[in-house]
């Protein structure tokens, strides 16, 4: 069998190697960073991470999903917290059998890099960031960071899961006619903690995703096995769009702390360490990432974050890099051994969907921090519900699609609109569910859809 070069061994790369290594191939997979196994290091990006039907079936393909069960906290709706302290649920499915999942990043990557480490075939290769690369060659070069030295590595099969800031993706831009084009949001995140209360308890819901909608701004909560929450506040970066609400205002102590009282006063009491935290903890960046090709002829393909970085707000990335693995491991099935089919095919299915993912995951930033609060949006999604229960196989709201089915994200994307302006149209006038005029809803539904198909 073929040798496989893996870059990164995040998330995807990780996942990846075991699905190769299922299928015999030889694996050496290169980090950039030490072995999270054995060094104290931060699994880099957000903490906890929502897990939901895309990546669990790539989970259950490689054989890991019941043991991730066990570290996973079901989340079944998003608990809204208004100014004054209320709360209330709006569940995410249908009903307590759809549920998204609160896991740590770091602990998912260490049981998916042990889980690769039995399969002999499997070699990772630590503190070795990829510096370049030359496909002509077929050469990798590398800088052992334990040694100091350059190395350069042959390799007729490479996938690159390096990143949304994948070097290898960079290297690609010197490609004739190559796309790119990245995005940055104004907005930047800050991840914050919400310790056990003195008997290890969760100080609050434990199984929901907090949210504490502000308009223009957001805190969101979810759970960990250790009974805290991790926190993250999406917030403007600079005072010219955020103005007060911003990371740029926000430069004192007393800043932050009057900012916590005046928009979470329910959520500092929570947070004994707010300040330090504030201050010590980096401001992350939130970018899209969109790109083409994603392969050079069979040596080299994108994978996960390197060919598609998105912004988090539908809780979609891994979930999405997770499925390119799945659809990767199928090309792989239907053109054993010809990599150019191989990664051609794998990519015309994916870019197209990644694309969507993107899209869905820019405009459901606004829902989760404006809309959520709004009462004609809650109206709408009772609507929503109306329909969903009356053409279960018809009106899928684009969340379940997304969340909890394996529907084509541009399909969901397309749907998404279509259900859109049916929810438009019905909701006019009306102040309640029941008044919805059904015969309306009827024929809006059999005129503007068809029946979706499920992919299982
Ligand atoms: C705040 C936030 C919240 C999120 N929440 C969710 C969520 O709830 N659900 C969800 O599905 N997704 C979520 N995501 C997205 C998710 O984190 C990513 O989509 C996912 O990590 C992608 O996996 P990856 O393996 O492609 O990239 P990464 O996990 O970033 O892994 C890339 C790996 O490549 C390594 N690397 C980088 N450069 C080099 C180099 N030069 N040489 C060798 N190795 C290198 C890195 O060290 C790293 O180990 C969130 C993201 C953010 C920022």
């Amino acid at each position: 069998m073929q040798n496989i070069t893996i870059i990164g061994a995040g998330l995807a790369g990780s996942l990846l190697s075991i699905y190769l290594a299922k299928k015999d191939y030889g694996v050496n997979v290169y980090e950039r960073r030490p072995d999270m196994r054995k060094a104290k290091i931060s699994a880099g990006k957000s903490i906890n991470l929502a897990l939901s039907t895309r990546g669990i079936h790539a989970l259950k393909e490689v054989g890991l999903y019941d043991e991730i069960k066990k570290i996973s906290i079901p989340m079944y709706g998003r608990m809204i917290h208004s100014l004054d302290g209320s709360t209330s649920l709006q569940p995410y499915g249908k009903d307590m059998s759809e549920y998204i999942n609160s896991v740590s990043r770091g602990e998912l990557n260490k049981m998916l890099m042990d889980l690769a480490e039995e399969f002999p075939s499997v070699k990772f290769h630590f503190n070795m960031p990829c510096t370049s690369i030359n496909m002509d060659k077929n050469e990798i070069y590398f800088r052992n960071d334990e040694t100091g030295n350059a190395e350069t590595i042959k390799s007729d099969i490479t996938i690159a899961t390096d990143g949304a800031t994948s070097p290898v993706r960079m290297e690609m831009l010197k490609i004739p006619r190559f796309d790119f084009k990245q995005e940055y949001e104004n907005y930047g995140y800050k991840e914050l903690h919400i310790p056990p209360d003195a008997n290890g308890h969760f100080r609050m819901e434990t199984n929901a995703l907090h949210i504490w909608p502000r308009g223009s701004f957001m805190l969101i909560a979810l759970p960990n096995m250790d009974g805290s929450f991790t926190c993250t506040l999406f917030l403007a970066y600079d005072k010219s769009l955020g103005g007060e609400n911003s990371f740029e205002n926000l430069n004192s102590k007393e800043k932050i702390q009057g900012f916590f009282e005046k928009n979470f006063p329910d959520a500092i009491e929570l947070m004994p360490e707010l300040l330090n935290d504030f201050v010590s903890n980096p401001t992350g960046t939130l970018i899209t990432v969109k790109c083409y090709p994603w392969c050079i002829e069979g040596k080299l393909a994108l994978l996960g974050d390197s060919a598609h970085a998105i912004v988090p707000f539908f809780g979609q990335g891994m979930n999405a890099a997770f499925e390119d693995c799945t659809y990767l491991n199928e090309c792989i099935d239907k053109f054993p051994g010809e990599w150019q089919k191989i990664f051609s095919n794998y990519q015309q299915l994916r870019k197209v969907n990644t694309d969507a993912i993107a899209d869905l995951a820019q405009e459901n930033f606004v829902e989760m921090r404006d809309l959520v609060a709004d009462a004609r949006f809650q109206l709408k999604k009772k609507i929503e519900s109306v329909l969903f229960k009356k053409y279960p196989e018809i009106f899928i709201p684009k969340y379940t699609m997304v969340t909890f089915l394996r529907v084509p994200y541009s399909v969901a994307l397309e749907r998404g609109r279509i259900q859109e302006t049916i929810l438009h149209e019905l909701i006019e006038g009306i102040n309640k569910p029941e008044e919805t005029d059904l015969k309306k809803a009827d024929d809006l539904v059999k005129r503007m859809l068809t029946r979706l198909e499920i992919i299982s």
